[in-house]
């Protein structure tokens, strides 16, 4: 399948000069959305994990139906002050910004393996505070899948050490 043709670019959001990859539009699309994610499910088949874990918001919306389809559990990543219990936060810069990420710090039971997702990765941020996470609660990341990623931003260098698949390349 051709998943490109269900992502609108959105040419100067949320800034100018950036042309945003707008994934709604593939999500909208039933037969799209589930390919996807189904791909996304071909890559992880051999990785073993025991755990799926992805950033809000959009890292749900790939994690999340993930997690489903391969009946493994799904731990969500949040800005800070949306988890109820005590978590463990990391700060981080994105390609358009600076935030905090937090993950509850009884999620992750040391040696357990686990497959990271987003959306999209562009300079690496997300991903690279979501690892650090990750390992400090003593997890073993097997893999990391993207739907999409910008290579002209550099992010898989900062993703070297890791098994990383993205399903459209821009
Ligand atoms: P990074 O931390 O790799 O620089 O940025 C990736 C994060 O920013 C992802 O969580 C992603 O949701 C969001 N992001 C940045 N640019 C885009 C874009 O063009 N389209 C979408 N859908 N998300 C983006």
């Amino acid at each position: 399948m051709d998943f490109k043709q269900y992502v609108t670019i959105v040419e100067d959001y949320p800034k100018e000069g950036i042309r945003f990859k707008d994934i709604t539009t593939l999500m909208q699309d039933g037969p799209a959305y589930k390919a996807a994610i189904q791909a996304l499910g071909e890559y992880a088949a051999d990785l073993d994990a025991d755990l799926i874990v992805g950033p809000e918001a959009r890292g749900f919306v790939v994690g999340c139906p993930l997690a489903v389809e391969m009946g493994k559990g799904f731990i969500p990543v949040r800005k800070a002050g949306k988890l109820p219990r005590e978590v463990l936060s990391v700060d981080y810069g994105l390609e358009y910004g600076k935030d905090s990420l937090t993950i509850h710090k009884d999620s992750i039971t040391k040696g357990q393996k686990v497959l990271i997702t987003d959306d999209l990765l562009a300079t690496g941020g997300t991903i690279e505070a979501t690892i650090k996470m990750v390992e400090e609660l003593g997890g073993v990341v097997v893999g990391i899948a993207f739907l999409i990623e910008l290579s002209y931003l550099n992010g898989r260098d900062r993703l070297k050490n890791y098994n990383t698949f993205s399903l459209m390349t821009y």
